[in-house]
């Protein structure tokens, strides 16, 4: 199983540091998790630095991947492992230029156009808005609809760029289909997704939609409480799974993994260098786990 966390608004307050209590819990959480075979990711608008300062690096390199830029570029145990190539034409940055400076809207700070790895942040406030004008922005677009009126302006112009209102001032541009929901394409087994976006038009959306289940949550409270109900999920009853009849399959090319069950349930064994190796090692796992009655114990320093 693989739990999919928006980080921004579902882990922390918009734009700002996770609670420390919160952040304790959770730590212990995703460490339950990882004990069990399943895996924790963050994918997150944000890039890696701003993340960092969320969360903070023990957490952010605790998780099996952070995904940062909407899946446009992926950190493991930090270090960058794979990015996007994709840049804006001018004729895109003159547009949002345009529409930009149309804006009706009081309050500007700067900022207002960030280029981030494989796609871009347009914000009518700008980035460097206080706290408080951005509160007054997300209240005054709530009632006036800006930022949809941008995205339908610039998709029908547009048609080969996807667009997703995020967090409470800005929309992200970016090739149709790399949005968070890309990740998936990574990822062996089940992945449950949550995050505080998930409404038609949330940079959470497409990734929620496309994920095996969702949780749509309100802020990190909500995310807080949410983590105790989570736990039975991310422990399956091992004895009651069939190991004999549960296949293999790569990640990479590199770890093989059983999936078994109807829960799709994914538990890494080991690395291979062929799939064969990988098989045999399953039948050696079976023998040991019927003759050992243990779910997981130390198998693989068991066995060598
Ligand atoms: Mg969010």
């Amino acid at each position: 199983m693989n739990f999919l966390f928006d980080v921004d608004g579902t882990l922390t307050p918009s734009r700002q540091r996770m609670n420390y209590s919160f952040k304790l819990r959770f730590i212990e959480w995703i460490k339950k998790q990882q004990d069990s075979g399943n895996k924790v990711f963050f994918v997150t608008g944000s890039d890696k630095d701003k993340t960092v300062a969320q969360v903070g690096k023990d957490l952010w390199v605790l998780v099996d991947g952070s995904y940062q830029n909407c899946g446009n570029q992926l950190y493991k145990n930090g270090s960058l492992v794979k990015q996007s190539q994709w840049k804006m034409s001018s004729s895109l940055y003159s547009d949002i230029c345009s529409l930009l400076k149309n804006s009706i809207w009081h309050g500007r700070a700067g900022k207002n156009i960030e280029e981030r790895v494989g796609m871009v942040n347009i914000s009518t406030v700008g980035r460097e808005a206080s706290i408080q004008l951005r509160k007054e922005y997300f209240e005054w677009d709530n009632k006036k609809g800006e930022r949809q009126r941008i995205v339908s302006s610039l998709s029908s112009k547009y048609p080969e760029l996807g667009f997703a209102v995020g967090g409470e001032i800005s929309i992200d541009v970016y090739p149709k289909g790399k949005d968070k929901s890309q990740v998936l394409d990574d990822m062996i087994g089940e992945s449950v997704f949550l995050g505080d976006r998930c409404e038609e038009g949330g940079n959470d959306f497409s990734i929620a939609e496309k994920s095996n289940k969702k949780y749509h949550i309100e802020d990190w409270k909500e995310m807080d409480s949410l983590l105790g109900k989570l736990e039975g999920l991310g422990n399956p009853n091992l004895y009651s799974y069939d190991f004999q009849n549960s296949f293999v399959e790569w990640d990479n090319g590199r770890m093989a993994y059983f999936f078994w069950g109807e829960d799709a349930a994914a538990m890494p064994i080991g690395s291979f260098s062929t799939r064969e190796e990988a098989v045999l090692k399953r039948e050696e796992y079976c023998d040991w786990f019927y003759s050992h009655k243990s779910p997981r114990g130390d198998w693989d320093t068991n066995e060598e």
